[in-house]
């Protein structure tokens, strides 16, 4: 995937996409000192541009890191590397991390911080689950206390879980890995939020321990709009077996219908579709 054309943003100017490469000894690569953001252009608007910047810029201070740029300038960066490449609809992958320097320990202030935006056309992130309804895994890692990582930032550490979920749910056929937290509530999935219907009534994970997600907060300004009560609390596994729709929420997964986690099944029903149809309408208004 590295060995093509096209144009990347790499601190502070394009680079060919093949010539976008970092050193051996990078921090980021040995201890995780990185931050990213997964953002989508819709019509030549990336949805929630801002707020995605704004969250890269939050996400490198939870790791005691400053991003070089602001807002303003992260936002200059996209536009031109999206426009380099001529497209209009693209997913956006930007990413900051501390680079190599004088110390390769685990000490790293007087290491560069380095600023990349990329981007690639993504479809589908299930494919046709968005049309059937996914099938997922329950993960067996857990999604750790805030005591022990800063869990509301985007970074790269935090993801090492959800990789090698990620795996074990695709070995057994499914799309993705449900994970329950350190206490045993309802968590997330490895890069969507989750949501549940029961008697016209939506219920969704209190973000206490992950990601409180954009299009999370989207959707349930779409349910407010409609009036629609959401309870954002701590859910049980044993609550799943009650609940009548499932959908995930993200960036990428935008809205995507959930049809099984393990042994419990849900209906892809009308609340779940106009989520779905609703949110495609917003982002491409
Ligand atoms: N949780 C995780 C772990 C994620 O990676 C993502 C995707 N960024 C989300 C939730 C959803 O966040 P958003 O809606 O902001 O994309």
């Amino acid at each position: 995937y590295d060995d093509r054309d096209g144009k990347i943003w790499m601190d502070g100017k394009l680079v060919e996409w093949r010539d976008a490469n970092v050193h051996l000894l990078t921090h980021g690569l040995h201890y995780a000192s990185s931050v990213f953001e997964g953002e989508r252009c819709y019509n030549g608007k990336i949805f929630e541009s801002r707020r995605h910047s704004e969250r890269l810029i939050a996400s490198a201070k939870w790791l005691d890191f400053e991003i070089p740029y602001t807002v303003d300038e992260l936002e200059a960066a996209k536009y031109e590397m999206l426009k380099a490449n001529g497209w209009t609809d693209a997913y956006v992958r930007a990413v900051a991390w501390r680079a190599s320097g004088e110390d390769m320990g685990v000490s790293a202030r007087r290491n560069p911080v380095r600023v990349g935006i990329a981007g690639w056309e993504w479809g589908n992130y299930y494919g046709d689950a968005k049309m059937k309804g996914a099938r997922l895994d329950v993960a067996k890692w857990k999604r750790p206390s805030p005591e022990t990582i800063p869990v509301h930032a985007k970074a790269a550490g935090l993801y090492m879980i959800c990789t090698m979920s990620k795996h074990v749910a695709e070995s057994k056929g499914c799309s993705d890995a449900l994970f329950m937290d350190y206490r045993g509530y309802v968590a997330e999935a490895t890069g969507a939020n989750i949501f549940f219907v029961k008697d016209g009534e939506v219920h969704t994970p209190k973000p206490d321990c992950f990601l409180n997600g954009i299009t999370r907060q989207t959707v349930i300004g779409m349910l407010n709009d409609r009036q629609i009560k959401v309870h954002e609390r701590h859910i049980m596994p044993e609550e799943l077996e009650g609940f009548e729709q499932c959908w995930l929420t993200g960036t990428a997964a935008e809205v995507t219908p959930v049809g099984e986690i393990g042994d419990w099944r849900f209906e892809v029903g009308a609340l779940t579709r106009d989520m779905s149809d609703s949110y495609e309408k917003l982002v491409r208004a």
